[in-house]
């Protein structure tokens, strides 16, 4: 679900989506309890549909595999206390093959601050060299502690308020 605050939000990056100019590394921040995580699902679940209108549509087969909480080309990486490098390694390995369902590759890491710094330079990597309708989608309450090198290369969501 989609909280009222990330609504217009969520539209805009929608729209993205369809017009196949979203960012590759999207960064979605703000304090905890807001529902970023539950954006940033959404979010995938709308990559991954194979017939997205104004939302996902929920019918097709992406859709259904999405909702039974097993898509071959959706991963997630949460940890209370650190991702480390093997986390971020292996999440590497799986993007690095062909979509099962020759759509996008969506890859969510939870609290993305909570990587240790070899985490960190491994998703450079990716980062750096996406393959083909891959997409990374980082959520983070505390991005001071990303590597700058990380904040860089992502897309931050909301857009930081200037002046
Ligand atoms: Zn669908």
């Amino acid at each position: 679900m989609i909280y009222p605050w990330f609504e217009s939000l969520f539209q805009q990056l929608g729209e993205r989506i369809r017009a196949g100019q979203l960012h590759h590394g999207l960064l979605l921040l703000g304090p905890q309890g807001l529902g970023k995580q539950e954006l940033a699902q959404e979010l995938a679940g709308y990559l991954l549909c194979q017939q997205a209108q104004a939302q996902r549509c929920g019918q097709c087969q992406s859709c259904k595999l999405f909702n039974a909480a097993s898509h071959p080309d959706f991963y997630q990486i949460q940890s209370d206390k650190q991702i480390g490098v093997d986390d971020i390694r292996q999440a590497g390995t799986k993007l690095s093959g062909m979509a099962q369902l020759s759509g996008a590759k969506v890859l969510i890491i939870h609290q993305a601050h909570t990587m240790t710094e070899s985490a960190s330079n491994a998703l450079l990597k990716t980062l750096e060299e996406p393959g083909q309708g891959t997409y990374l989608l980082l959520t983070s309450n505390k991005p001071e502690r990303l590597l700058a090198t990380i904040l860089s290369r992502c897309e931050k969501n909301p857009p930081a308020k200037t002046g």
